[in-house]
């Protein structure tokens, strides 16, 4: 887990880091703010190899070459804390933080800092973070903690006030769509769609370039089509994607949706995100009543929801029962 680089949409955030460490100023603990998909967790890591490196480069980067970082690039360096949700679980629980808080107290095995990433910060309940806050509040000197926030707002406010907040912001498209380009070896795909698919955060990009989640999203939209059009039942169509996220499903939703609200209320093409759909979401706005349009946006938002607090659903009758509310919606 050793990072020697930042991505190149990150220079001002790492600017501001390195130049607060080479004054000895840097704050005990960090909140990385960003929308998912901007690569908050890497630049932490580049961060703590960084801090850990006994030979950091002019621009602050760790030398990829001492003790330290074969330690860091083998997963074994004993000063570096990862916090994230174990396994199958999405909450980082109490257990976990009193064990960090634990081990923070001792000293470095290395004898030297110690860094704390936390990803994200936002998986802890309400009583991990009560128990990470008095770390924060009276901080371990040789010890840095970076928090990582996909949804900033929602941490309470006693953590947020203690840490000093780096914001992340997305590149621009020719930014984010030149890097898309060097990343990826394969030309064919429309790098300007991805981008726009995925709210203008470049990693996220990246992963929708993975074949299968391009494959459902395809056959999703084209099953919304033949379900439209009365040529496929709703129960055809959930049995179909029983074994896919149903987050995934729920976010291709939602983003149809919200395409064709867009178009309701502009009838203009240029502005909706999935770009290859232009002609089918124009068809579904003449469709679709706009009290039906936000009530089923509401339903798919609140289903969303149960599904992230890992309400224990059934599968199938979740999916039955998008299908049928999406059917009844969109039939005239
Ligand atoms: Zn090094």
């Amino acid at each position: 887990m050793l990072e020697k680089t930042i991505y190149p949409w990150q220079v001002t955030q790492w600017g501001q880091v390195w130049q607060s460490r080479k004054m000895d100023r840097l704050a005990h603990a960090l909140l990385l703010v960003g929308i998912n998909g901007l690569g908050k967790k890497h630049f932490a890591l580049t961060l703590a190899g960084s801090v850990l490196c006994k030979n950091p480069n002019a621009a602050g980067y760790a030398c990829g070459s001492c003790h330290a970082c074969h330690l860091l690039a083998g997963n074994s360096h004993p000063d570096l804390v990862l916090i994230e949700p174990e396994e199958s679980a999405k909450n980082i629980s109490v257990d976990q933080i009193r064990e960090l808080v634990r081990v923070v107290n001792e000293t470095t095995m290395q004898g030297g800092f110690r860094v704390v990433v936390i990803n994200p910060a936002t998986a802890m309940n309400v009583n991990a973070a009560n128990a990470l806050l008095k770390t924060l509040e009276e901080p371990t000197p040789n010890t840095l903690i970076i928090l990582i926030s996909d949804h900033g707002m929602r941490l309470p406010a006693t953590i947020m006030s203690r840490c000093q907040k780096i914001i992340f912001s997305k590149p621009s498209e020719t930014e984010a769509i030149h890097w898309l380009q060097t990343a990826m070896p394969d030309k064919s795909f429309d790098f300007s769609l991805l981008l726009k698919l995925a709210d203008g955060a470049p990693l996220k990009a990246l992963a929708l370039m993975d074949k299968d989640l391009f494959v459902l999203r395809q056959d999703l939209y084209q099953g919304l089509h033949l379900l439209g059009e009365n040529q496929l039942d709703p129960l055809t169509l959930s049995a179909k994607w029983q074994d896919k996220e149903q987050l995934q499903i729920i976010d291709l939703l939602l983003s149809w949706l919200t395409d064709v609200l867009r178009f309701q209320l502009t009838q203009d093409q240029a502005i909706l995100i999935n770009q290859d759909y232009t002609v089918q979401i124009a068809k579904m706005s003449t469709v679709l009543l706009k009290k039906n349009l936000l009530a089923l946006m509401d339903y798919l938002q609140q289903t969303r929801a149960m599904v992230l607090a890992a309400i224990n659903l059934n599968k199938q009758l979740l999916l039955e029962d998008i299908f049928i509310r999406w059917a009844t919606y969109v039939s005239r």
